[in-house]
């Protein structure tokens, strides 16, 4: 917590943050924004605040003062018995095919319903090595039990070119946003093990941001968001007129300009939404913590989602398209153009 503190001195109260905060935006509550937590945590009460924050960090990027706010949520937050079990189940896409496949089943139960309205049926995790792989690709947690059809396509694409290894599991980001910083660590550490040295493909944008970011934790692993990899490649050509959602942290990572050179250069029409990087309401595990708020974040963009008139949606990260997809939009990953 003193680290926490000591990254709030840095907050001069301006306010610039609280337009781009989510959960100010739906609830226009100083509690619920960015400034608010900081006070809370400058002046060590417990405050509401702290656990409805969705960890998009859009406030760090407008922030004129540089608080870094996700690091400081990272030293404040202690994850409560239901997070600790959403990222055990994270950590390990086997445990988390059978979890999911439970909450469908049982989706009478409070928790189990929530996640059954959001997530479809869950697909097996697979595995996929090429003798003396040489590229890693890096599928993340949610895409191989609930997207694998992204997963088969990015693997396609990528075996055609290299030797690859599939690398299913966790980056540390939801241990890292709510609190568990060590455990995060041990992930990470774990990735750069799995990765034997190689460079890792990151198809989930937000999991490539914060692999990027490992240089925190004093590691380093030569990570590429799949569509920063795929631009110097000869791509096909796609007749198709969509939107695009920027994933918060992938965004702030500078990944966004990826996505659109990539979609470019397949000829895709891109009509832009306002704010495109605005939250989903997804953040993780939030959808099932935070239910109202998440809804009423959802609902925003949703608004946003309509005024371009389109039904088809890229989304790079799989967490977000679970909420786009339940706001009755198509989503896509890029791989899944790569056909
Ligand atoms: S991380 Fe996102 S939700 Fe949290 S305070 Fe910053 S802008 Fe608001
Ligand atoms: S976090 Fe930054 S933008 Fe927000 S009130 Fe503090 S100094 Fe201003």
């Amino acid at each position: 917590m003193q680290k926490a503190k000591e990254l709030a001195k840095r907050c001069v109260h301006c306010g610039f943050c609280l337009e781009v905060c989510p959960t100010y935006v739906v609830t226009r509550s100083e509690v619920h924004s960015p400034r608010g937590r900081i006070a809370a945590v400058s002046l060590g009460f417990d405050s509401v605040g702290i656990d409805t924050c969705v960890f998009c960090r859009r406030c760090e990027e407008a922030c004129p003062s540089g608080v870094e706010f996700g690091k400081l949520m990272s030293f404040t937050r202690k994850p409560n018995l239901l997070e600790l079990s959403v990222h055990r189940a994270l950590e390990n896409p086997k445990e988390l095919y059978h979890t999911l496949l439970l909450a469908k089943r049982f989706s009478f139960l409070p928790w189990s319903k929530r996640i059954a309205e959001f997530v479809p049926e869950p697909q097996e995790p697979f595995e996929y090595e090429d003798e003396g792989a040489s590229l890693n690709l890096f599928a993340g947690c949610l895409a191989p039990v609930l997207f694998q059809s992204s997963v088969k396509n990015a693997l396609q694409f990528l075996k055609a070119k290299h030797k690859v290894r599939l690398i299913n599991g966790c980056c540390g980001l939801a241990h890292y946003s709510e609190g568990e910083r060590e455990r995060a660590y041990l992930l990470a550490k774990e990735l750069e093990k799995r990765s034997k040295g190689g460079v890792v493909v990151s198809l989930p944008s937000n999991c490539s941001a914060f692999i990027k970011g490992y240089g925190e934790f004093g590691l380093s692993v030569h990570c590429y968001d799949f569509c920063e990899y795929l631009v110097s490649f000869d791509l096909p050509k796609v007749e198709l007129t969509l939107t695009v959602h920027d994933p918060c942290h992938s965004k702030i990572a500078g990944l966004s300009v990826y996505t659109r050179e990539v979609l470019r250069k397949m000829g895709v029409q891109i009509v832009e939404m306002d704010d495109p990087s605005f939250e989903c309401g997804a953040g993780g595990g939030y959808f099932v913590k935070q239910t109202e708020l998440s809804d009423a974040i959802l609902s925003e963009k949703t608004k946003k989602l309509q005024a371009t008139g389109c039904e088809t949606v890229v989304s790079n990260n799989f967490a977000c398209s679970l909420a786009l997809r339940r706001a009755g939009f198509k989503t896509l990953h890029v791989a899944d153009l790569l056909r």
